[in-house]
C-alpha cells in the first residue's frame, strides 16, 4: 500500500535537499576531493563506522596509503593494523584485494565505469553509485538505510525495507528525485539529511527542509516507518580459548577466511587434556556480532616447560607472541580487551 500525495513533485522535492545541503552539508575532509581512491576509502570506512568515530582512521588510513599502489603493495598485516579500532576486518581485507585487483587488471588506475567498480572486492551497489555520482557526475542513487528512511517518512511508505526488493524499489524512487546536476551532491544530501536530522530515533522535524511535504509528519506517524519486517536471526556460539603462555610468551595463530574471525590472530582452540587441571583459572567474556552472540571462554594455561611449550607451538603451528610485540598485530576485540587486562 502506497500512500503517497497526489503527483508528488519529485524534483521539487530534490531541489530543495540539494539547496538545504548547500548550506547546511557536513564540512568533512573528503568533501572536498573528487578523488575515487579516496571516496572509496571513505565510503567503506563509513559504512559501518559513525563519522566522528572513524574520522582519525580515516586521516591515518589515507596518510599511510595515499594511493592505490601503496595500499596494493602493502602487507595485510600493516593494512589490518591500520584498520585496528574500526571492526568488521572483512572490509579491510577486501580494500587490500581490491588495490591489487585494480593494479592487475586496470593498470593501477581506479576504473572509472559503474559495471568495473562493481567487480572490485566488497564494492556492493551502494559503494558503486558513492563514487560514480561524487566523482563523474553520474546519475546513480546511492541508496542506503539513509534512502530508505528519508524517502519512506517523506511519502509515508510502507514498502518492506528488509525486501530484497528494497534496493531497487528505493533507487527508482530516489531517481525521480534526483536532478541532473549535482548528483553527487544529491546523495551526500540524503546522507547528510538521513544521519543528522531525519535520524532513525526522534528525528528533528523542526529543523528539517522538507517537514511540509513529509507525509509521515503530517500524519503525525514518523515512527511507523520506515518499515521493516524480518529481523536479523541471532544465533548462540559458543568459544573456547587457551592461553597458553611460559614466561613471558604466549601461543597465537592467524586465522584462514573459513572462521568468523577472518584472518586475525586469536589463541589455540584446544590444548592437551593433561594441560587442564580443575583450578585453571577461566574468564567469560560476552560478545554479539551482528547475526552471533559469542560466549567466548578463556582458560589461563601457565607452561613451566619451555620445552612442552616450544613442542606445542611447532607441531600445532602457533607463533609467540609478547603482550608488547601483540599490539602491532590486530585480533578480534574480545580478544583484544582480554590481551589488555591480562599480566603475565
Ligand atoms: S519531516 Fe521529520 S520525518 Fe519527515 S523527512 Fe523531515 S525529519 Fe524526516
Amino acid at each position: 500500500m502506497k500512500t503517497y500525495k497526489q503527483n508528488p513533485d519529485f524534483l521539487y522535492l530534490g531541489g530543495k535537499l540539494l539547496a538545504w545541503y548547500e548550506i547546511n552539508g557536513r564540512d568533512l575532509p573528503f568533501r572536498k576531493t573528487r578523488n575515487p581512491y579516496f571516496i572509496w576509502i571513505c565510503e567503506i570506512i563509513f559504512q559501518q563506522t559513525r563519522i566522528s568515530q572513524g574520522l582519525d582512521h580515516y586521516h591515518r588510513f589515507v596518510q599511510r596509503f595515499p594511493d592505490v599502489k601503496s595500499l596494493a603493495e602493502s602487507d595485510q598485516d600493516e593494512v589490518l593494523l591500520y584498520w585496528k579500532g574500526l571492526g568488521y576486518y572483512s572490509r579491510a581485507i577486501n580494500l587490500h584485494k581490491a588495490a591489487r585487483q585494480i593494479v592487475d587488471e586496470f593498470n593501477g588506475v581506479f576504473p572509472k565505469d559503474h559495471r568495473d567498480i562493481l567487480k572490485l572486492k566488497g564494492v556492493g551497489k551502494y559503494t558503486a553509485a558513492a563514487v560514480v555520482s561524487i566523482c563523474y557526475g553520474e546519475k546513480i542513487p546511492a541508496v542506503d538505510g539513509n534512502f530508505y528512511r528519508v524517502l519512506s517518512r517523506v511519502f509515508a511508505d510502507d514498502f518492506d525495507t528488509a525486501s530484497p526488493k528494497a534496493f531497487s524499489y528505493f533507487s527508482e524512487l530516489a531517481l525521480r528525485m534526483m536532478p541532473d546536476e549535482n548528483p553527487g551532491s544529491f546523495n551526500e544530501a540524503v546522507m547528510d539529511l538521513g544521519s543528522e536530522v531525519c535520524k532513525p530515533r526522534n528525528p528533528e522535524c523542526g529543523i528539517c527542509p522538507l517537514q511540509q511535504d513529509c507525509l509521515a509528519f503530517a500524519l503525525g506517524k514518523t515512527a511507523d516507518f520506515p518499515v521493516k519486517s524480518r529481523k536479523v536471526k541471532v544465533s548462540a556460539l559458543e568459544l573456547n580459548y587457551y592461553f597458553v603462555h611460559h614466561q613471558k610468551e604466549f601461543l597465537i595463530r592467524r586465522r584462514g577466511d573459513d572462521f568468523i574471525w577472518k584472518n586475525l590472530y586469536d589463541f589455540p582452540d584446544a590444548v592437551p587434556p593433561e594441560w587442564l587441571h580443575a583450578d585453571t583459572p577461566v574468564i567469560t567474556i560476552k560478545h554479539k556480532l551482528t547475526h552471533r552472540n559469542l560466549t567466548i571462554y578463556i582458560h589461563d594455561i601457565e607452561l613451566d616447560d619451555v620445552i612442552d611449550f616450544q613442542n606445542f607451538a611447532t607441531i600445532e603451528g602457533f607463533s609467540t607472541a609478547t603482550l608488547e610485540s601483540s599490539h602491532r598485530k590486530s585480533f578480534p576485540k574480545p580478544l583484544e580487551n582480554y590481551l589488555q587486562q591480562v599480566f603475565i
